[in-house]
């Protein structure tokens, strides 16, 4: 199988190998060994998140001048990917964080970027991105989330669903409305943990991504100062959109981190498991099944260096292709996770050998940050040049 390392497609710089070696390291030591544990314990590992930031991984394409690591986001996506094979979970919530610190640089006056950049990039503060409500999810710009203004103050009402880091996080990127229905009408406000009127529903039971809490964020009467706006009023949708894209090439690098760890873990199985007198891999039905595999991860890998690489030169349809390679990665990645468990038998469905967890980890990949239908929206739209 083609380690990252060893793709050639886009000519990987020495600094491209560093950013994967580093990252690579890191899953090995501090992620793969407590995956399991962190699974079925729910156990969300802020003290281990917080040792990514020393690494410059809390803030990957944050801006040196901020303190961040300013590395592509090819770079980035490599980060995710090699993280990931220690655990998509953990991983992934980085991907979150990254996404918040990414786009109070972008949007975020420098008083606002001097209040909150130096604890993003420490990661000192944790932050959780909250668009989705429970009446609207594909459907963003219908969000109901309301801020009027009273003085210096706006006052929040309303209910975010789904919020990846709810109540362990401590600063949320929260669209609401400000103005008219439709996406005109939306706002970014940043709301710090401990404001009043901020509160959090119960952690969800899922059937993955144990390894971080999924709460809803519920806003009363939350006083939340003017001067947290990011961006101007009404500029909240381009906002939440634009940290969308980065967004989706992160998630599917974490899914296809994920499904090479899985990969990687049925391979070594079939080199040690006897049947019929021999090595499983001495089978040529099951020699296929691998070959079909690296094959799909290496397609999937490509598309998503690929989307990376548009989104870098910021060529005009970088967003479609950051769709396209959402969708075709993460159900890639499900699928080959899948059928690496299908060959370790009975021990693939045991929690012991960690590709089960891998499977139920991915299952989301293709769900969240824009669901694999509103990928193909998005890629339609654009070859037909329809809304
Ligand atoms: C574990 C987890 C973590 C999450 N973390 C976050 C987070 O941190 N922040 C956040 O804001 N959100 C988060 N989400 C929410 C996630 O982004 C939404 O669940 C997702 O966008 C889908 O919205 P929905 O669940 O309301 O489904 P709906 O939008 O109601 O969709 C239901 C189904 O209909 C399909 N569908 C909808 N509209 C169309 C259409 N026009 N054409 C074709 N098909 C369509 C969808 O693809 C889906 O299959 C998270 C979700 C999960 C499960």
């Amino acid at each position: 199988m083609l380690a990252p390392v060893e793709n050639r497609a886009f000519a990987l710089s020495d600094d491209d190998r560093a950013v994967i070696e580093m990252a690579r390291a890191f899953a090995d030591e501090k992620l793969a060994p407590h995956a399991l544990e962190w699974d079925e314990k729910k156990h969300f590992p802020i003290d281990v998140l917080r040792e990514t930031a020393a690494l410059g991984m809390g803030a990957c394409y944050v801006s040196e001048d901020w303190g961040g690591s300013g590395l592509t986001r090819l770079q980035t996506a490599l980060v995710f990917e090699a993280l990931s094979t220690g655990c998509p979970a953990v991983a992934s919530y980085l991907s979150i964080h990254n996404m918040v610190a990414g786009l109070i640089e972008r949007f975020g006056d420098e008083t606002l970027k001097a209040k909150y950049m130096p604890a993003m990039v420490s990661m000192e503060m944790l932050s959780s991105y909250c668009l989705t409500e429970p009446g609207s999810g594909s459907d963003a710009a219908a969000l109901k989330t309301r801020a009027r203004r009273e003085g210096d103050f706006y006052i929040v009402d309303g209910v975010k669903q789904f919020i990846s880091g709810a109540g362990s996080t401590d600063l949320y990127a929260v669209m609401v409305r400000t103005g008219e229905e439709g996406p005109k009408g939306i706002s970014c406000l940043l709301i710090e943990k401990d404001m009043p009127g901020l509160s959090f529903g119960a952690n969800e039971k899922k059937m993955g991504w144990n390894a971080q809490p999924t709460r809803q964020v519920i806003m009363e009467n939350c006083r939340v100062p003017v001067s947290n706006l990011v961006g101007k009023e009404g500029q909240g949708f381009t906002i939440a959109m634009n940290g969308l894209d980065g967004g989706r090439l992160n998630i599917s690098a974490s899914a296809l981190g994920g499904a090479q760890a899985a990969f990687d873990k049925a391979k070594t199985y079939l080199s040690e498991r006897v049947a019929f007198g021999r090595k499983l891999q001495e089978f040529q039905a099951l020699q296929f099944r691998l070959a079909d595999m690296a094959i799909d991860l290496e397609a999937a890998r490509i598309l998503l260096y690929a989307a990376a690489s548009a989104y870098d030169r910021k060529e005009p349809d970088a967003t479609m292709r950051c769709a396209m390679a959402k969708r075709f990665v993460t159900e890639t990645a499900s699928s080959v996770a899948d059928r690496a468990l299908q060959l370790l038998g009975g021990y693939g469905y045991l929690q012991d050998y960690g590709i089960e967890k891998i499977v139920r980890d991915l299952r989301v990949h293709q769900i969240l940050e824009g669901t694999n239908e509103i990928m193909r929206m998005i890629v339609a739209r654009n070859l037909l040049g329809t809304r």
